[in-house]
């Protein structure tokens, strides 16, 4: 097991934008700098997101970068037998259940607002419905506090009954949900440190739990503050997909720099000259301040 294997983990939904150039520097600088591992997986679990070509796109945006992942590129699609492996493991523990309820069911039934939307109100827990491809499988949730330290973020703490509720481990048309999918992706490929966007805070608890289930080791989580615009808003869908300049790969790397708070560099770089000297340049203490604009982490 090596002392430090990061990743990038791009969904192929939509092209390479500054917000996720702002994570991929991040989840790269970091692994540099710890001497570690970096690799890139592909996250296209649901096909019906997924568009043809942006994979392509977004590593050739990646080389552009200068941004080389070690081993071999990973791919969510070719590992659905290993999620449905977690699933059986979950059904033994009596860890989860089947449920027929549409999304307009559960929002008509909830008694309660979550930091994710409504909380499923646990209609079909106790009703013992066969595990057929239309019904979604949730997991049994418990109100125990759960709690992990984020690099930036600092102790973060969730109980997942009353802010979350059963959440969906495969939904009801087929897919495994995202939150099983990366537990076993990141277990699979030994990583031991994950660096990723903060509007993912909320869910490390949820995959936390899933690991202890599971048996799998937990990473040591960094949320990196959300990109936000002049005005402190979060940067639309709209602006956030701004294509990154692959022409111009220094500049934008130095803007996503800034982004980070990190400290510039005294005189012009060359691309290659950028990536030798920004992980001994790396403060994690600089992301602390920008996380305090951040909206994004009330657990
Ligand atoms: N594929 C996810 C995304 O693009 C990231 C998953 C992760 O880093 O855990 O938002």
């Amino acid at each position: 097991m090596p002392r430090y294997r990061g990743r990038f983990a791009p969904s192929p939904t939509g092209r390479l934008h500054f917000g996720s150039l702002v994570t991929s520097l991040a989840s790269r600088v970091d692994a540099l700098a710890h001497g570690g591992e970096w690799q890139v997986r592909i996250d296209d679990l649901d096909q019906t997101r997924c568009r043809p070509g942006l994979e392509d796109d977004i590593l050739r945006n990646l080389e552009a970068f200068g941004m080389h992942w070690d081993g071999a590129l990973r791919y969510q699609n070719r590992t659905t037998a290993a999620y449905a492996r977690a699933l059986n493991e979950l059904q033994m523990q009596d860890k989860v259940y089947f449920c027929r309820c549409s999304r307009k069911t559960v929002r008509e039934q909830t008694r309660r607002e979550g930091v994710e939307g409504p909380i499923y109100a646990g209609t079909c827990r106790n009703l013992e419905l066969a595990d057929v491809p239309e019904h979604a499988a949730r997991l049994r949730t418990d109100d125990k506090p759960l709690g992990f330290i984020d690099r930036v973020f600092g102790p973060q703490i969730q109980r997942l009954a009353s802010t979350i509720g059963d959440f969906v481990v495969r939904r009801a048309d087929g897919y495994f949900a995202y939150q099983l999918a990366v537990v076993v992706d990141d277990a699979m490929a030994g990583i031991t440190h994950v660096v990723r966007g903060a509007d993912l805070l909320t869910s490390t608890p949820r995959q936390i739990r899933l690991q202890r289930l599971l048996g799998m080791a937990t990473p040591v989580y960094l949320h990196v503050p959300l990109v936000r615009d002049r005005n402190g808003h979060k940067l639309s869908k709209r602006e956030a997909a701004l294509p990154v300049d692959e022409q111009h790969p220094l500049t934008s790397l130095l803007a996503a720099w800034r982004w980070l708070g990190q400290p510039m560099p005294d005189g012009d770089l060359s691309l290659e000259e950028f990536w030798q000297w920004a992980p001994t340049a790396w403060q994690i203490e600089c992301m602390r301040k920008l996380r305090d604009d951040t909206t994004s982490g009330a657990l």
